[in-house]
């Protein structure tokens, strides 16, 4: 079931393939690229990276590398809660 191919709009892709080459818009990119004055999560958490929003932080649902790859319905919670954030 998990595996069933899914229809996926646009924006879910583009979510989907940042969170796989983690290159997400996260707060610490975005401080890396000077957009931003801090790099911290509203989790609290003062460095959000992608690998911290994937598996680590308490604002929204997790998901693992493999979940990614096979677009479960687990990363499909994940994009769904991440992807105007990120
Ligand atoms: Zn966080």
């Amino acid at each position: 079931m998990s595996l069933q191919r899914v229809r996926l709009q646009r924006k879910d892709w583009v979510t989907l393939n940042r969170a796989r080459a983690k290159v997400g818009k996260t707060t610490s990119t975005l401080h890396k690229w000077k957009l931003r004055s801090n790099s911290e999560c509203p989790c609290g958490n003062q460095n959000q990276t992608m690998d911290h929003i994937l598996s680590e932080c308490t604002e929204g649902p997790h998901c693992t590398d493999q979940d990614l790859r096979d677009c479960t319905d687990t990363a499909q919670a994940w994009i769904t809660h991440w992807r105007d954030k990120i």
